[in-house]
């Protein structure tokens, strides 16, 4: 467990100080805005898409190390993949940050998504880790609206 909690840590670190992605995307064909008013974190979040796959993700934005790290992993994990399938990993990433973890249920293909298994113990902070997946559920709906946590 120890080793997870280093992992996650470092991980988090790593892509707060160094954010993949992290650029606006001036000819984006999917575009949302997200906020998560519990702790501030705002993002804005861009997408192209060739047919039903993912092929350009990139945000910007300002907020909390894990906000940050979770956006920046999420832009990573999404991009070449279906819509489809970036959903089935939101709901993943869900079940990941919120279900008790004796409840035996599959996450296979969360790969380094699961270092973020150590926000179960920050219930707090289960919002500033979705909120980039909120922001991308409401980039794909083409939804202008703000995304928000609550
Ligand atoms: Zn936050």
């Amino acid at each position: 467990m120890s080793d997870l909690r280093d992992l996650y840590q470092q991980t988090i670190i790593d892509h707060t100080r160094r954010p993949r992605n992290f650029r606006p995307m001036p000819d984006a064909d999917h575009h949302a805005r997200g906020h998560n008013p519990l702790c501030g974190d705002r993002l804005e979040l861009y997408l192209k898409l060739s047919g039903d796959r993912i092929t350009e993700a990139t945000f910007t934005g300002a907020g909390c190390a894990i906000s940050t790290a979770s956006a920046s992993m999420m832009t990573e994990a999404v991009k070449g993949r279906t819509i489809a399938e970036a959903q089935l990993l939101f709901e993943k990433f869900r079940i990941l940050l919120t279900t008790p973890i004796h409840e035996n249920v599959s996450l296979d293909g969360l790969d380094k998504l699961e270092v973020f298994g150590g926000v179960r113990e920050y219930p707090v902070r289960v919002k500033c880790a979705t909120l980039a997946w909120h922001t991308l559920e409401a980039a794909l709906k083409r939804d202008d609206h703000e995304a928000k946590t609550e």
